[in-house]
């Protein structure tokens, strides 16, 4: 890996986060709910993937010149790396394995706020080679350097629970590869030993086996995984749902937070599904990502629009 060191003669501007983040109290259907609000962490580079870069925004590594990511042309983490990549003077190149002819005509969302940060796209075969000076980011973050932020997220929601003397808490996230999930999980182990905290999370990308196969290629002791929750149907990541929403406009009219169109509206749905999980104080994870509603609530608008 790269040594971590401080660099002479380098100005980095490193951003400080708004650490730890706020927890707010809200009520939505009639059910009172904690909201841990990491979409306000930094105005560029907020919620789960502040976290989840944290490691390399904190660092410095004088042997970097670039990044090297892979994904969607429209994902949360393109856009943060974007960001992150700015910020310490390195170049980003991004590889997708196509880009609809829409997005290229009419930029927006993640995919324009990346380029607009000076984004390298290219479009061809997700191999990630290792080379000297270029740091690699698997798809969406999932490598184990993101447990450094993740075990500072830890660290707050068990500094905020005793503040709060709440005894046992119960914290809810939505998951696409179950990075966060997995790790905040094991953090909260780490620290007690027989943790006062249970983590539950639902797949929005892939199913239930999907998701414990994602953790398993972190993590081999099934002792350290979260809960896995999940609705009957099935459901496909990035499709539109009139469920999904009809949900994130209550969600927005009743708490008056904007969340997330992709993960939120699962979340929820699957969280008011489940009522012996909030019997119990129960912290919601706000992780961001509302710059892609800028993509999906016209999609939304236009299909289901009253
Ligand atoms: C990336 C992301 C997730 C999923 O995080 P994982 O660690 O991949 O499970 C959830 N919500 C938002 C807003 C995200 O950007």
């Amino acid at each position: 890996m790269f040594s971590v060191q401080r660099s002479e003669g380098v100005f980095i501007d490193t951003p400080v986060l708004n650490s730890p983040s706020p927890v707010e109290f809200i009520s939505f259907e009639n059910q009172q709910f904690y909201l841990k609000r990491d979409d306000l962490l930094h105005p560029d580079f907020s919620g789960n993937k502040a976290r989840k870069f944290h490691y390399f925004l904190q660092n410095d590594f004088p042997d970097v010149k670039k990044i090297v990511s892979y994904g969607s042309a429209q994902s949360n983490a393109m856009y943060s790396l974007s960001v992150l990549a700015k910020m310490k003077g390195w170049e980003f190149e991004y590889i997708v394995d196509h880009v609809a002819d829409y997005l290229t005509e009419n930029p927006h969302g993640n995919y324009k706020a990346a380029i607009d940060n000076g984004m390298h796209l290219t479009v061809g075969r997700d191999t990630l080679i290792p080379t000297s000076g270029v740091l690699l980011i698997e798809e969406g973050g999932r490598q184990k350097e993101a447990e450094y932020g993740i075990q500072v997220l830890a660290k707050e929601i068990v500094g905020w629970q005793k503040e709060q003397d709440i005894e046992v808490l119960n914290v809810f996230l939505p998951s696409g590869t179950g990075t966060t999930a997995l790790f905040l999980q094991k953090s909260f182990n780490m620290k007690h030993e027989t943790s006062s905290i249970r983590v539950y999370t639902t797949p929005c990308v892939g199913d239930t086996n999907y998701l414990k196969k994602q953790f398993s290629e972190l993590e081999k002791d099934e002792n350290q995984y979260p809960s896995i929750l999940s609705l009957e149907k099935k459901h496909h990541f990035g499709k539109l749902y009139k469920e999904n929403y009809k949900i994130w406009l209550k969600l927005h009219q009743e708490t008056g937070v904007e969340f997330d169109l992709l993960y939120d509206p699962l979340g929820w749905r699957v969280l008011l599904a489940h009522p012996e999980i909030f019997s119990k104080p129960t912290l919601y994870i706000h992780q961001g990502g509302v710059l892609g509603n800028e993509s999906m609530l016209p999609r939304y608008e236009r299909k289901y629009k009253v």
